[in-house]
């Protein structure tokens, strides 16, 4: 058999049009049917490009000139962004990324899911869609015998030194800035990686945006930290509104943040934070929400399509630290909610105590093993919340969601081609989508939320 040649050569210069953004924001061209990926492009512009990479099916090329460029290109305004990889569509102005990010969802809902007249609304986007993240994990090293600390170089583990990100809250740059200094002034040794020597690995800073408290986390090698009375006086004095300063020991060779030992140098073990009017206690190693004022805009639109009157059951499978299900909890008769990951259990519980609220039961397990346990008990909710992780819901959970037969479902998701596959297994068992918002959690990223609800159809 005679090798078809490709419509493209490595190497080539071309004139194209850009026709479609991929889900990690690389512009898509077509020459004769061929697909050429071409980073930092954007729809409808007209590029020159030159082919750097042909695989069978598709290649990739490189931006050479922008001949004709979009209406929604801006600068970006970070002056790092081309080097982090941290922010993936800074060059897309704010409202491009929306109805980029609207688009997307609409494309793979009928490509996967076969859903379409259905509305899928304008993405809920950010008033201020910078400085929006409450926490930074910043890896510490040292060059040239100073300390660092910023980000890793995309695709290596070279630590770049960075003063601030945008989308950081300006306390947690200057955390990191403050302990960065101490550490240059005292010479506290920064982690070097590859001998596994030096004292500082990481720092992690955590801010409470409606209660204002910070965390701050030094993440070390051993148990060892010296000049701790320098370290605490200084970033007291500096960010008054710390509340606590905790090492976290982590001795292992790993890619891993966090060790398993935590120590509290000054202060409290927890920092506070609301979500609506819910109040969560965070500590070093808790997972929270990271744009706060987001999770509000989806929770609530979750807990709106739940259309809960005071007297429902509701099950919150992927539950995490609870937060849907405290939201769901204010409305409901009672929650249950059930999550693999027993710290995030022991939060949520915690939390529900620290808003006296009685009406939910948490528990630890494979939401696919419990909810079938749930339903030989006899539970059947009227209503299903899940939120599952990128790989969607398991195919055993989603049968006993059709087994239970809740009037209505109400799927967030993070991933909207598992959200597409997920919908219409429950779409073959009887359900029908009614509308999906999409909600940006993350601007600048590519990545998109969604919410979805589904009915009864009969
Ligand atoms: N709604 C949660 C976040 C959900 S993120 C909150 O607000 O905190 C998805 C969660 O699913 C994670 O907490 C993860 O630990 C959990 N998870 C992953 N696989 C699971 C499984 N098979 N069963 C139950 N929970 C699981």
């Amino acid at each position: 058999m005679t090798k078809q040649p490709l419509p493209v050569q490595k190497n080539e210069q071309l004139q194209v049009e850009i026709e479609d953004l991929t889900h990690e924001g690389a512009g898509v061209a077509k020459v004769n049917g061929y697909t050429l990926f071409v980073p930092k492009a954007l729809p409808g512009e007209h590029v020159t490009i030159k082919v750097t990479k042909t695989n069978k099916g598709y290649g990739f090329a490189r931006l050479l000139e922008i001949n004709e460029a979009s209406p929604h290109r801006i600068e970006p305004p970070c002056p790092i962004y081309n080097r982090c990889g941290g922010c993936q569509v800074q060059h897309l102005s704010y409202e491009g990324q929306l109805l980029a990010k609207q688009k997307q969802v609409k494309d793979v809902l009928e490509r996967i899911g076969g859903i379409k007249d259905i509305p899928i609304h304008p993405t809920l986007g950010m008033d201020e869609p910078w400085r929006y993240r409450n926490k930074a994990q910043v890896p510490i090293g040292e060059e040239g015998g100073l300390v660092i600390g910023g980000f890793y170089q995309e695709r290596s583990h070279q630590i770049i030194d960075m003063d601030e990100c945008l989308i950081q809250h300006e306390d947690n740059d200057k955390i990191v800035a403050v302990v960065k200094r101490i550490a240059n002034n005292y010479g506290i040794r920064g982690y070097d990686e590859e001998k596994h020597r030096g004292t500082l690995r990481h720092v992690v800073a955590r801010k409470g945006y409606k209660t204002g408290e910070i965390m701050v986390v030094l993440v070390t090698r051993g148990q060892e930290l010296s000049h701790k009375k320098q370290l605490i006086d200084e970033i007291q004095a500096e960010i008054p509104d710390v509340k606590s300063i905790v090492q976290n020991i982590n001795p292992k060779r790993t890619n891993v943040i966090f060790g398993d030992q935590t120590t509290v140098l000054w202060g409290e073990e927890y920092i506070h934070d609301y979500i609506g009017d819910i109040k969560f206690a965070i500590s070093a190693r808790s997972f929270y929400q990271v744009n706060p004022e987001q999770t509000k805009v989806l929770y609530d639109k979750a807990l709106e399509y739940a259309e809960l009157s005071g007297k429902e059951t509701v099950i919150d499978a992927y539950c995490g630290i609870g937060t849907i299900s405290l939201f769901l909890a204010q409305r409901a008769k009672h929650v249950y909610g059930v999550e693999i990951v027993p710290d995030a259990i022991a939060d949520a519980k915690r939390n529900a105590e620290l808003n006296g609220i009685s009406n939910v039961d948490f528990a630890v397990g494979e939401a696919e093993k419990v909810m079938p346990w749930w339903y030989a008990q006899g539970i059947r909710p009227d209503v299903i919340v899940v939120d599952p992780p990128r790989k969607g819901c398991d195919e055993a959970l989603l049968e006993t969601i059709l087994n239970m037969k809740p009037k209505r479902v109400v799927y967030v998701s993070c991933n909207p081609a598992t959200l597409a596959r997920d919908l219409k297994y429950l779409e073959q068992g009887g359900y029908k989508t009614k509308e999906v918002q999409p909600v940006d959690m993350f601007p600048h990223s590519t990545h998109i939320e969604n919410v979805a609800v589904l009915e009864m159809n009969n």
